[in-house]
């Protein structure tokens, strides 16, 4: 049986699902345990670091820092519970032996296994990357756990011969919860169970939203494509990501920018005030959060409002993407350099809000999904330059446009432009590697 990396075509998908009061206990715990174990391992690590450190500052502090001095009870105490630590973590079987919790029939043993994994994945990214040492897990009313399928023993991988595995279009089943009612990707589903289409199941994430909603990931590979391509429309299109409207592409047409965000903003605000005079009130009377009613009645609230809002931009940039990428054989967007555009707070806030990061995965991956062509590029000059003469601003003695001079006429050629359809024409011409003068034939840059 191939494995999921050999496979050609990957496709996520997300279904909701509906569990019953005995399997969201279930989910419950195995969501604990997960984060008891990734603590387990975030909290041996502090141990044997500080341990460390700090006999390796009492041998410097000591009168003869090149003499082994003997140690004292407390780091010989240290010692000892720091090799107990490392000790726990050499193998996953021992944490289970020391925590006998962990081996309860209802707990995913691949949870564990994935807590872990994620813990090293953590430091393979700290290393990678410089930043993000794993710290502990806390608490939260969001929770989530992964689980995998497995196959044993069979020749071929279907969505109804693995340890998750499903039963029909509505239900499927899963480790230690049984069988689930789902909701979503019906056809997807019904035609590769009924034709038998060679479909291996990957990862599995459980997760539960602060608004207790339930919700499936799924990782399915296939060597058979889950959609068919678009027709190819011989069209090519830039896009200008820009606060005045989301985008403007190079046909001069404008996109306005929803502000989903902004809007229920407000409402946010409000409800949020309630939650904290809510807490307030609670502490004030010694009551622990989990037991103060109205209080966890407000959370709910305010995590439904959070939830809308990602939600309906979700669907705004969804519909967006699949036109873009339906429509065109290449579409060219400009690379997001966040620490640019976020040393402006206000327009940090802006630029989260309109979602452009998430907006360039979807072409990305849609590109790839559907046969079509998606690129960045690198956004210098996108701005200044006159897309008909190529001339530059801010070079030649011309002066360079500010964010205020959404129109401006070329001082070289006098044609008259919309800044950001120009920057969509640039951005179009760049990424078809013709940014040179149509007059002259010269490069421009
Ligand atoms: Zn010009």
């Amino acid at each position: 049986m191939k494995r999921m990396s050999s496979l050609e075509y990957h496709l996520g998908i997300k279904l909701r699902f509906y569990p019953s009061d005995r399997q969201k206990k279930i989910i419950k715990q195995n969501y604990d345990a997960q984060r008891f174990v990734y603590n387990q391992y975030v909290g041996a690590d502090c141990l044997i670091y500080h341990t460390k450190n700090a006999s390796k500052i009492a041998q410097l502090n000591s009168t003869m820092p090149f003499v082994m001095r003997s140690m004292t009870k407390y780091e010989i105490d240290k010692a000892k519970e720091s090799i107990e630590a490392q000790e726990l973590t050499v193998k996953p079987k021992n944490i289970r032996d020391k925590y006998c919790f962990l081996r309860a029939k209802n707990i995913d043993s691949l949870a564990i296994a994935n807590a872990i994994q994620n813990y090293h994945k953590a430091w393979r990214n700290y290393h990678k990357i410089g930043y993000g040492i794993p710290t502990f897990h806390k608490k939260r009313s969001d929770w989530s756990y992964q689980t995998n399928c497995q196959y044993f023993g069979q020749d071929e991988a279907y969505l109804n011969n693995g340890t998750v595995r499903f039963i029909d279009t509505k239900h499927i089943r899963l480790p230690k919860l049984g069988i689930i009612r789902i909701a979503g990707f019906r056809t997807l589903i019904k035609k590769r169970l009924h034709d038998q289409i060679p479909t291996r199941i990957g990862t599995v994430s459980i997760k539960k939203t602060a608004a207790d909603q339930f919700y499936l990931s799924l990782q399915l590979g296939s060597d058979i494509a889950f959609t068919k391509k678009y027709d190819k429309t011989q069209k090519q299109i830039g896009i200008d990501l820009n606060l005045d409207n989301f985008l403007t592409d190079s046909n001069g047409a404008m996109v306005a920018n929803s502000k989903f965000y902004r809007k229920a903003k407000k409402k946010l605000a409000k409800a949020q005030r309630v939650l904290s005079r809510r807490m307030l009130r609670a502490k004030k009377e010694g009551r622990s959060l989990r037991n103060a009613k109205n209080y966890q009645k407000q959370r709910l609230v305010v995590a439904k409002l959070h939830d809308e809002i990602r939600r309906q931009r979700q669907d705004f940039l969804q519909v967006l993407s699949t036109a873009l990428i339906k429509n065109h054989d290449l579409v060219v967007a400009e690379e997001l350099r966040s620490k640019n555009l976020l040393k402006n707070h206000a327009m940090a806030q802006s630029i989260s809000d309109v979602g452009w990061r998430t907006f360039l995965i979807m072409l990305e991956y849609k590109a790839d999904l559907y046969g079509k062509e998606f690129i960045t590029i690198d956004p210098k000059y996108t701005t200044q330059r006159c897309h008909y003469c190529g001339s530059i601003m801010g070079q030649n003695g011309y002066q360079k446009l500010t964010l205020k001079d959404r129109e401006w006429t070329c001082p070289v050629c006098r044609k008259e432009h919309i800044r950001d359809w120009n920057a969509a024409i640039n951005i179009l011409e760049k990424g078809q590697g013709i940014w040179q003068n149509p007059k002259t034939k010269e490069k421009a840059v």
